[in-house]
């Protein structure tokens, strides 16, 4: 068994920035999990698969191969043997995952990636129900969240730095929605796992986060 941090919290917390720079300086794989989410949901768009239509989903998963690699120690996603890493990131690919993860026959897919992962691997995993379902003796559980107007305002500056044209009343309104998806849902809501460690990085600075989970780790 590696050595395991799971990370959880609500979209735009920073679990990306921060869990890459804690296995920087420790060591460890960084695994997003969110990245998995949304190669699956690639496959549903490239199918044209409405997010509702929880039947259809399910049986595309059948023909849906989700795997990652790393180059230059960076995750890669593959899908079906294409690297579909540069096209996760996008809004349209963040909705459509949002919408289809609370679908058991995706979780189910992806469950068994994230968990060989973290038997083989030192890793700090980034998700929603990492701490609560995947990694449930993981050795540190971080629940890392921020006020709804602070992670619009990361996500808009993020967009925005890659040139996207975005609007930040429909970030906020979109990360509302995402929240309320991801808690609220029946298989594997979103919640801080008991003995999972709260982080509000609100007013926080990125060193500063990343300091605060480093003491906590091995
Ligand atoms: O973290 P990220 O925004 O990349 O995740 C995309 C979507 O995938 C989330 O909105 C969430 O609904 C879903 N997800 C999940 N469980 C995880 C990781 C992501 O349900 N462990």
């Amino acid at each position: 068994m590696g050595y395991n941090v799971a990370v959880d919290g609500p979209a735009g917390a920073g679990k990306s920035t921060i869990a890459r720079l804690v296995a920087k300086e420790k060591g460890y794989i960084y695994v997003d999990t969110g990245a998995m989410y949304r190669g699956l949901a690639i496959h549903f768009l490239k199918k044209g698969i409405r997010p509702d239509d929880s039947q259809a989903a399910a049986a595309a998963c059948r023909d849906a191969e989700v795997t990652i690699g790393y180059e230059e120690g960076v995750q890669q996603v593959y899908l079906n043997g294409e690297n579909v890493t540069g096209m996760l990131r996008t809004e349209e690919v963040g909705n459509m995952a949002s919408k289809t993860s609370g679908i058991p026959a995706v979780r189910e897919k992806l469950l068994e990636l994230q968990r060989s992962l973290a038997r083989e691997k030192d890793v700090i995993m980034d998700g929603r129900d990492i701490g609560t379902n995947i990694l449930p003796d993981a050795d540190v559980k971080i629940y890392l969240t921020a006020s709804v107007e602070t992670r619009a305002k990361r996500r808009y500056d993020e967009l925005r730095e890659k040139g996207e044209d975005c609007d930040l009343e429909q970030i906020e309104k979109d990360i509302r929605e995402r929240d309320e998806r991801d808690m609220n849902r029946d298989i594997a809501p979103l919640k801080k796992a008991d003995d999972a460690i709260l982080v509000d990085s609100s007013e926080m600075t990125i060193p500063e986060v990343v300091a605060e989970i480093c003491s906590h780790c091995r």
